[in-house]
């Protein structure tokens, strides 16, 4: 499904609803480049699980981070990840699936690796404060849940 949204509150607002559909195993690959709004999005899943917003950042120093929502939210950051082979050295695997939320943006760096099942969000901007938001793997339910 595509959304279109208008600014950041947008962008935040549909991860909210997205959010709000995750269940305990879910992974988010987010797409997008720098300002995208991948950041803002989590923002909002972070929200919809009970984390609070402002806990969360651009975990690109740490690459991954785990808030202690129920389930936990993982957020991880692969923008400094150069191949396949470093999602090995950083533990990727192990801190995501299990019971747990996991949000990757620069999911590109591991786009080969994303497990089946797996639920890709392509954020685009098309110019000014739009965001051309596109997702994939969401059954019918979700896509009305997101719509309305
Ligand atoms: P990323 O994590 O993809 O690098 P961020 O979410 O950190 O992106 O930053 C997005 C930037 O773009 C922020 O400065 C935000 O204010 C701005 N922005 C403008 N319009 C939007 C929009 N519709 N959705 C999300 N961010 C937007
Ligand atoms: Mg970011």
């Amino acid at each position: 499904m595509k959304l279109t949204s208008r600014g950041p509150s947008e962008t935040e607002e549909i991860g909210f609803r997205l959010g709000l559909r995750l269940r305990p195993g879910d992974i988010v690959a987010l797409f997008g480049d720098l300002g995208a709004g991948k950041t803002t999005m989590v923002k909002g899943i972070a929200r919809a699980l009970g984390v609070d917003s402002g806990e969360v950042v651009s975990p690109s120093f740490t690459i991954i981070t785990e808030y202690g929502s129920s389930p936990p939210l993982v957020h991880v950051d692969l923008y400094r990840i150069a191949g396949a082979g470093d999602l090995e050295d950083i533990g990727l695997w192990e801190c995501i699936g299990g019971n747990s939320i996991a949000v990757l943006e620069w999911a590109e760096r591991a786009e080969d690796e994303l497990p089946d099942g797996t639920l890709r969000v392509r954020l685009t901007n098309p110019g000014g404060d739009d965001r051309e938001i596109a997702i994939e793997g969401l059954d019918e339910e979700d896509r009305d849940h997101l719509q309305a």
